[in-house]
């Protein structure tokens, strides 16, 4: 027994120190000065080049009165960004600033209206860095007024402070939920009758945030936020990056044969469920390697043991969570496929510190399944039985969190 406590003590100080690197892993991105850049380009318009020491999840929007650009990241220190940096004429001045709920911001002040007609971020598989790709080109004032009224909800409040930083962290008691619409770009997922995975979850991701962030009690990023390509790898890396509690990557597959029809939410294991569970993990992980990015190895940066034991900690709370999805489902009278629990090797999944989720919402296969996901009022009470199923899990998974410290 005294061995026993003895290790399970040894295991906790590995833990505690475990806490200690992960904040390390999440320290800020830098802006990285000599490889950045504002100049101007052809026709009135103006390329934005932003190094960055890696990556985040950013937003880029416009606002009027008066005519700026405004690109909001999680987050950056500004430091070094030197008085060169701007080279453009149109752009009359860049403020940077550091603002609440762990944002910061970058503002370009415009002489003339200009449109975005390109935002990219492009990361460095092998250091992690990320280089941010903004054209700007110029626009009529009723075109600028019309892209200034989609900025997103949020972003109109009073603005941020821009000058000197203000206390930033993330200790405002919402939950970090990391949301990860499978597939984009070069892989758009399961197609059917002109529809594509790709497509059908990043509109449900893109509700989904708006479900969970009105209640109030989540924030949420989302690991890709059009139709691009981003590796497995990145995904987790993106989550980590923005702090994230929980992660919930979302599908909704196809398979090649017989009748399958319903909701399955997945946990990582070695071992899967049964032969469709492992074919369909292999099938995730296909387009990465078609891409070129190279999964094995590719265990996050933690190292080994401390791995094993995050993992040995974050597996029973991805558990619950995915039980409580699949409680909160049934609740909620949503289609359930017969086995509704599952375990694959998921590389997705393979976050050792974030209790993470893969949600198939259904079969695209099943013209039923994609009539749903078709459906905005279906998906409005999927979207709803999440977030129900996210507040259970969170406040078993804190009660659990206070035994442990006990
Ligand atoms: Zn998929």
């Amino acid at each position: 027994m005294q061995a026993l406590l003895f290790i399970f003590s040894c295991a906790l100080a590995l833990l505690t120190s475990f806490g200690a690197q992960a904040q390390e892993f999440r320290a800020l991105a830098r802006i990285l000065p000599e490889a950045s850049m504002l100049e101007d380009s052809g026709r009135g318009g103006a390329e934005l080049t932003l190094a960055l020491s890696q990556a985040v999840p950013y937003r880029v929007y416009l606002l009027d009165d008066p005519a700026r650009v405004v690109l909001d990241f999680r987050e950056v220190t500004w430091s070094g960004l030197a008085e060169g940096f701007d080279r453009s004429a149109h752009v009359t001045s860049v403020q940077t600033g550091r603002g609440d709920a762990g944002w910061s911001r970058m503002v370009l002040l415009l002489d003339t209206p200009m449109g975005i007609d390109r935002a990219a971020m492009q990361t460095d598989d092998t250091d992690g860095s990320a280089v941010v790709h903004l054209s700007l080109s110029r626009i009529s004032d009723a075109a600028f007024a019309d892209r200034a009224a989609e900025a997103p909800p949020g972003t109109r409040l009073p603005p941020i402070a821009l000058s000197g930083s203000v206390a930033s962290g993330r200790n405002d008691g919402l939950i970090m939920v990391a949301l990860d619409p499978g597939h984009g770009g070069v892989d758009p997922g399961a197609e059917r009758r002109g529809e594509n995975e790709a497509d059908l979850m990043l509109v449900f991701a893109l509700e989904l945030r708006e479900v969970l962030l009105r209640s109030g009690l989540f924030d949420v990023m989302l690991t890709r936020e059009g139709d691009w390509f981003v590796s497995l790898p990145e995904r987790l890396t993106l989550a980590r990056g923005a702090g994230a509690d929980v992660f919930l990557s979302l599908h909704a597959d196809a398979i090649a044969s017989g009748i399958a029809q319903g909701a399955t939410v997945y946990t990582l294991s070695d071992t899967a469920s049964d032969a469709a569970s492992q074919a369909l993990a292999e099938a995730h992980d296909r387009a990465d390697l078609l891409a070129g990015v190279d999964l094995a190895g590719n265990d996050d940066e933690v190292a080994g043991v401390l791995m094993d034991l995050a993992r040995r900690d974050t597996a029973p709370r991805a558990h619950a969570m995915a039980d409580r999805i699949v409680e909160s489902f049934l609740a909620a009278n949503i289609a359930l496929h017969p086995h509704p629990r599952m375990e694959a090797g998921f590389s997705v999944l393979k976050a050792p510190d974030i209790p993470s989720a893969l949600i198939e919402l259904g079969f695209i296969s099943d013209a039923g399944d994609l009539a749903n996901l078709l459906d905005p009022a279906w998906r409005e009470r999927v979207q709803i039985a999440i977030r129900d199923a996210l507040l259970a899990w969170a406040a078993e998974d804190e009660a659990r969190a206070g035994l442990l410290r006990q």
